[in-house]
């Protein structure tokens, strides 16, 4: 796919900077809201303005977005500020008004996307359109849904295509709304180097305070731009209040973001690197090799255990194998999170092996 050279000459038409900024509010609220905030973007690194008029909401009953008519204050703050402007779409319905009343860029809620008829319909009210469409991931962790849909678009020959990365839904507690699975992004760029990426920190944060970190990842991780929720009174916001920053807030985390070019050129430079991801290279390998050492002692333990007739899941003992990590980790700067992940993973290989060697 060449999108990615597509959308670049688009954007370059409009003279947007990489890494590309949208911004905005979680829901386009009220006329003055709209403008305002627009108002206060327009001199950031932002280049567009986000707002969501219709509002996918879990439940029913909370704020539903305020539909056709928020478009209008869309076309307001557009001609007042020269920004321009993005919505998401729902239905074939949704893209005809957005079209009609002139909004620039359309995204896929990550609602929308986990659904094949629903993509199919809102491909086909595009069919040929120049507007750039950016499709978020589903909320599930399953990137041939992604790709399925962002297929589906450029079947309908939607040529500006990009996608959004807002993480993926868990049923854990984590510190994130929606955890990032890093892995499957890297999977996404790797299979379509040419699709633009954009990160969505605000939707897989949840919260304020790792916006900017999420961001430094991304940027690492050669995303393309960013969609950041912004608001002049977060607090006070209709929808997804607690993930809102200010205006202010987003100069200053674009202020510290070191945007790191994509190859960096000099001999010196690979040198640095190449030296560096021979240790890494190393170390995989003793990973590896650590792990199948004990995987040969859980064998032994499975074999005692089988001799012995006794039971090879012993919670407890797991219990305190996983905290002592935990606490360990802690120790050397690795998050208890990842360690719960590869702790549960070394476990379950371990009773496979258990199990194999009792049989
Ligand atoms: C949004 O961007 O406000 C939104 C509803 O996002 P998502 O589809 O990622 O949940
Ligand atoms: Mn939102």
């Amino acid at each position: 796919m060449e999108n990615k050279k597509e959308l670049r000459n688009w954007l370059d038409a409009y003279k947007l900077d990489h890494p590309l900024v949208i911004a905005g509010p979680c829901s386009a609220e009220t006329e003055d809201q709209v403008v305002k905030i627009a108002h206060q973007l327009k001199d950031t690194d932002a280049t567009v303005l986000r707002a969501g008029i219709w509002k996918p909401r879990t439940r029913p009953g909370n704020f539903e977005g305020v539909g056709a008519l928020g478009l209008k204050w869309l076309q307001r703050a557009k001609e007042e500020t020269g920004m321009l402007t993005a919505t998401e779409v729902a239905s074939p319905h949704h893209v005809e008004l957005a079209l009609e009343a002139g909004v620039d860029i359309l995204w896929i809620g990550a609602r929308s996307t986990v659904s094949p008829f629903i993509i199919q319909d809102i491909a086909e009210a595009c069919k040929g359109i120049d507007n750039p469409v950016l499709v978020k991931n589903p909320i599930n962790p399953d990137l041939s849904l992604w790709l399925g849909a962002v297929e589906r678009f450029y079947t309908c020959d939607v040529k500006n295509l990009g996608v959004i990365h807002r993480g993926f839904s868990t049923y854990e507690k984590t510190k994130y709304r929606n955890i990032p699975e890093w892995q499957i992004p890297i999977d996404l760029q790797a299979k379509f180097p040419d699709l633009p990426i954009i990160l969505d920190p605000s939707h897989i944060a949840g919260r304020r305070d790792i916006i900017q970190d999420l961001c430094q990842t991304g940027l690492d991780l050669n995303f393309d731009g960013m969609i950041i929720e912004t608001h002049y009174d977060p607090d006070n916001a209709w929808s997804d209040a607690k993930q809102q920053i200010t205006p202010d807030t987003l100069v200053q985390i674009m202020k510290d973001l070191r945007v790191r070019k994509e190859k960096g050129g000099t001999a010196a430079y690979e040198h640095a690197l190449n030296e560096l991801r021979s240790k890494i290279d190393i170390t995989d390998e003793l990973i590896i090799q650590q792990l199948a050492k004990r995987m040969g002692i859980a064998d032994e333990i499975g074999k005692v255990k089988a001799d012995n007739n006794v039971q090879i899941l012993q919670n407890d003992r797991w219990n305190a194998i996983k905290n002592k990590a935990i606490s360990e980790g802690g120790n050397v700067g690795l998050s208890s999170e990842f360690i719960d992940k590869v702790y549960s993973a070394i476990h379950d290989e371990s009773i496979n092996h258990q199990h194999n060697v009792g049989k």
